[in-house]
């Protein structure tokens, strides 16, 4: 079967994988993004994106689009909602299979294949999705100012975030399956003396109630197993984040929690491939990092070209 050749091909086309494709394509390198999902990737998953420099206010879906007309624009072109069936990362020339009967083939490769939040697999959990569930403070809490939110989780994240959504909310209660925290003292602390901040412990959601928004949920006490029901304005979901890292992990070096590891000029223990975006290990997930992650990526990529 025929292969295309790139010199550039990018995994992913959310923020970090689109910025990347500007960058490569804008370098006049033949590029090609190819996306396993929709574009934009988490962006198209937040209605109002309000920290993004430059945008004073735009939904995550106009912001991908303007990001993926300006990819192509530069002459980058996009393989999207395709599956990728073969991958080869170790050989000199870069091999990516798409549904099975596609070859492309590249001098380098850029991973920004994203992640996604852990769920919780309580009943109603995709129908409230947006709708009253939330996976980032920094980006949903000033929707729920003056309102009575849940937070899930006993992580640092969980208990950090919830102090952070006090500049917002009215109240706040944190839900964990768990009687003790799995965070630091110090955000133990924080949390515990915060008096918008309440606590039920040892506890689980198991189903979200409401019409078109959450307006409460059934929480599960794990010692005695008993229902009970608590109304509220929204649930912020922190159990942990999924990299997308399965068709990379035999060959890419990752952490504990399979995200990649990589320098900070975004190298990854292959040569002539590099890693953008929430895919990697860093400590802050957003648009705004994902741009700046895929900027330095391709930056790489181009002088690993030219080396
Ligand atoms: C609900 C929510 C709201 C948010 N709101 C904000 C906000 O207001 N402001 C802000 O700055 N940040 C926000 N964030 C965070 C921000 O969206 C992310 O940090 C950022 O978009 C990550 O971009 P990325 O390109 O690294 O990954 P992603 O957006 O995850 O994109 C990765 C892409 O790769 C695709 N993919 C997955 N596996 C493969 C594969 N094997 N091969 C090819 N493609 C693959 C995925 O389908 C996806 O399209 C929010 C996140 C969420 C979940």
């Amino acid at each position: 079967m025929n292969a295309e050749h790139y010199d550039a091909i990018v995994l992913g086309a959310g923020a970090a994988g689109l910025s990347a494709g500007i960058y490569l394509a804008r370098a006049n390198l033949k590029t090609l993004i190819i996306n396993e999902g929709s574009i934009g990737g988490q962006m198209v998953l937040t209605h109002a994106v309000a920290n993004y420099p430059g945008v004073r206010e735009a939904s995550g879906r106009e912001i991908s689009q303007v990001m993926k007309n300006q990819a192509k624009e530069f002459g980058c072109d996009i393989e999207s909602n395709v599956e990728i069936t073969k991958l080869d990362l170790t050989s000199k020339k870069k091999m990516v299979e798409i549904d099975d009967d596609e070859i492309f083939t590249a001098d380098v490769m850029i991973l920004a294949t994203g992640g996604k939040p852990r769920k919780l697999g309580a009943k109603n959990e995709d129908k409230f999705k947006g709708l009253g569930i939330s996976y980032c403070a920094t980006c949903d809490g000033d929707f729920y100012t003056g309102k009575d939110v849940i937070v899930v989780g006993g992580g640092n994240s969980a208990l950090e975030e919830a102090v952070s959504l006090t500049k917002w909310v009215k109240s706040i209660t944190v839900i964990h399956q768990f009687d003790n925290f799995q965070a630091h003292e110090y955000a133990i602390e924080q949390a515990e003396k915060n008096s918008k901040i309440s606590f039920i412990l040892e506890s689980k959601i198991t189903e979200y109630l409401g019409e078109q928004n959450v307006e409460g949920v059934i929480i599960q006490n794990q010692k005695t197993g008993e229902f009970s029901e608590l109304k509220t304005d929204g649930v912020f979901v922190y159990i942990g984040y999924i990299p997308n890292t399965d068709k990379l992990k035999d060959v890419i070096h990752l952490n504990e929690r399979e995200e990649v590891l990589s320098d900070e000029n975004m190298q990854t223990n292959i040569k002539g491939v590099f890693v953008a975006g929430d895919v990697r290990e860093k400590k802050y997930r957003q648009i705004t990092t994902a741009v700046s992650d895929g900027t330095i990526a391709a930056l790489s990529a181009i002088e690993y070209l030219q080396s």
